[in-house]
Parts: C-alpha cells; sequence; structure tokens
C-alpha cells in the first residue's frame, strides 16, 4: 500500500491513525459483532458515541455550557439556508464577501430575509479580508455572516470582527479545530465537516442556546434547529458514521494535545511552507501577507503553462491535488491538520527541484 501526499482541499486528508482505527473495527466494533456502519442509532453502543463525540468537542474547543452543539446532515451548504430561517426576527443580516463559500451564504440567505453586504472584497479578487468597524454593521440585524477561512482563496480572520453586539454567525468549515478560538465572540458557529474532521455530508453548528428559537412552525421540520437540540441531534436517523469518525478524530487531537499542540504545528507548517514562496523566484503567494491563511496556501507562477507542467510533475511524485479551484487557476496546498510536517517538507523539495528546472 502506498499513500500519497494529499492536497485536496475538501474531502480531504485524514489522520492515518483514526483511518485504521475504523477499519480494524469495521466489522466489529469493540466487541458488539457490528459494524457502527449497520448499528441502530438508538442502541446503547451508538448512544455513547454520540454522546462521547458532542463531549470531546466541548472539551477540545471549551464550548460553554450555554450552547448546543449539533450534528445534522446536508453540509454546510444546507446551513446557508437554515441560518437565515431560524435566525430571522427583524429580518435583516449583514454579510462580509470575502469568496465564493462568503457569496453563496449571501445568496441563499437573500431568498428568506433582507440580506445586505457590508464590506467585500470580490474587486480585488478576495485577495485580502476587507477591515470593519463596528458602524458597519446594521445595529437593527439579526446576525452578521462571515466566512472565517475563504478555502478557494486562502485568506483568513485572524481575529473575529467587533459587530457591536449584533449576532456573530461565522463559516468555520475549513479551519475548524486547526486552532484556538474564543467561542464566545460568536453566536453560531457551523461547518462542514470533510475539511478537518470527517468524511463528507454532515455539519456541525454549535449554537448559543438563547438564539434557538421555539415554536418555529413555518420552517420546513428538518432545518429546524430546535427540533434538533430537543432530540439530541436524533430527531432522525444522524449521520452516524460521520458522527462515529469525528468522534474518533476529537479524541485524536485530544491525545495529541488539543488545540494548544495543533495550533502550534499548523503554524510551523504554513510557515515552511509561506517562507518558501516568499524566498522563491518563481512562486508567488497572491494573498495579502496579514490575511493568509494557515490551512489553504494558494500559490502561483505567474505562467498558466508552467502552473499546470507543476501540477503534473507533482502528481508524479506522489504530491496530489495542488491545482486551485477550477474559478481561479494556479495552486493551492490544503495543509489541514492531517497533513504531515513530513508531505510539507516534500512539496517544498519539489517546488525548489522545479524552480531550478524552470527559470
Ligand atoms: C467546503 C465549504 C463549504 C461547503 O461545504 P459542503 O459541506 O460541501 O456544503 C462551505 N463553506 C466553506 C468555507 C467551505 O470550505
Amino acid at each position: 500500500m502506498s499513500r500519497v501526499y494529499n492536497f485536496s482541499a475538501g474531502p480531504s486528508v485524514l489522520p492515518e491513525k483514526v483511518l485504521k482505527d475504523v477499519q480494524t473495527n469495521l466489522l466489529d466494533y469493540n466487541g458488539c459483532g457490528m459494524s457502527v456502519l449497520e448499528m441502530s442509532h438508538r442502541s446503547k453502543e451508538y448512544s455513547k458515541i454520540h454522546t462521547e463525540a458532542k463531549q470531546n468537542l466541548k472539551k477540545l474547543m471549551v464550548i460553554p455550557d450555554d450552547y448546543e452543539i449539533l450534528f445534522m446532515g446536508g453540509g454546510a451548504t444546507l446551513q446557508f439556508s437554515a441560518i437565515p430561517l431560524n435566525l430571522k426576527k427583524n429580518g435583516k443580516a449583514d454579510f462580509m464577501i470575502t469568496g465564493s463559500w462568503a457569496k453563496k451564504a449571501y445568496k441563499e440567505a437573500a431568498k428568506f430575509l433582507d440580506a445586505q453586504v457590508a464590506k467585500s472584497s470580490e474587486d480585488d479578487n478576495f485577495t485580502f479580508i476587507p477591515k470593519t468597524v463596528k458602524d458597519d454593521f446594521r445595529l437593527d440585524a439579526d446576525y452578521v455572516h462571515i466566512c472565517a477561512n475563504n478555502t478557494i482563496y486562502g485568506t483568513a480572520y485572524s481575529d473575529f470582527p467587533d459587530t457591536n453586539n449584533v449576532p456573530l454567525v461565522a463559516d468555520l468549515s475549513s479551519n475548524i479545530l486547526s486552532k484556538k478560538i474564543d467561542v464566545n465572540k460568536c453566536s453560531l458557529i457551523y461547518a462542514g465537516v470533510q475539511k478537518n474532521i470527517a468524511p463528507a455530508g454532515m455539519a456541525i453548528v454549535i449554537i448559543k442556546k438563547d438564539m434557538i428559537q421555539q415554536d418555529r412552525d413555518d420552517i420546513p421540520t428538518y432545518l429546524n434547529y430546535a427540533i434538533h437540540a430537543e432530540n439530541d441531534s436524533l430527531y432522525n436517523t444522524p449521520p452516524a458514521f460521520q458522527i462515529y469518525f469525528a468522534g474518533e478524530v476529537f479524541k485524536y487531537l485530544l491525545d495529541l494535545g488539543g488545540l494548544d499542540e495543533i495550533e502550534k504545528i499548523n503554524m510551523r507548517k504554513a510557515k515552511l511552507l509561506y517562507d518558501f514562496i516568499d524566498e522563491s523566484s518563481l512562486f508567488k503567494s497572491p494573498v495579502k501577507e496579514e490575511d493568509r491563511s494557515i490551512m489553504n496556501v494558494v500559490f502561483v507562477t505567474g505562467d498558466e503553462t508552467k502552473d499546470k507542467k507543476f501540477i503534473e510533475e507533482a502528481k508524479t511524485e506522489g504530491l496530489v491535488q495542488l491545482s486551485g479551484h477550477r474559478s481561479i487557476g494556479g495552486m493551492r496546498a490544503s495543509i489541514y491538520n492531517a497533513m504531515s510536517e513530513e508531505g510539507i517538507k516534500k512539496l517544498i523539495d519539489f517546488m525548489s527541484k522545479f524552480e531550478k528546472g524552470n527559470k
């Protein structure tokens, strides 16, 4: 068996130890004679998996007691609809447009309420995160929405913006569990799990309990946060295998030393790669330095033919999925938690070799 260095933006590389543990238990989970894939979501065994996954996420992210953790099918995209439907009160929400996902969230919300763009970096190809002051947001908005890490453009917020007490909603799909964050600064955090946690098809929603509106009979049952909260994410059959896998990743990260430790590792990995790019005479980062993502590293040579050649040749060295998103081209190395430091070093060695041969 030979595993490649997978720099895919998502679904993406998962920790090898967890994949192996899951494999070991695939036919017979902990001696119960069946796979988690085959298990009733009402069984004693599954119940333990479910509860522990929640508890361990709470511990990892230091989620306060006044927040609810929900596991929901449908990925982050379904949350683009669920959020406006659930949080709507005055019927207004403000959006920071920092990339394609942020824009999709905005367009979806605009179907259900008065969605307004607070600031956008679209005119500059989303190469930076616009600065904001609290007056940039409407005081009577139900929430302000940001995309904390822009997967396609390789930018990220270094801190949450001041929204003047308007509830902050943050899409953390591509940087959840990559570093410590202060959950208290957000009223709702959501993330599709396929970038840093588990197989695709599920979202984690971390919502302040007082944001959950009761008796909202006007919204689809599955999208109703109150229903999921009331039923501990077991109103219907949950994405049980994803929850199990996520739980294994949470345990793995806790054993590693938690988010303090993973943050140190991620900072070191990103620095290696950005330092190389900054010193390179061939590769460039199009992203404003202070807004660089530590998860998705976007770079270009400035010559499309060379970019293509780089991506093709990298593949033959076992360095795969390095093309930029189809909407922007160039290269992107997604270096999520599960990408090893060794993988980064292999990539840098190859970039260096390519640079020498392509002056
Ligand atoms: C991948 C991604 C999404 C979409 O996730 P799905 O689970 O495919 O719906 C949304 N937001 C961000 C920031 C992403 O990276």
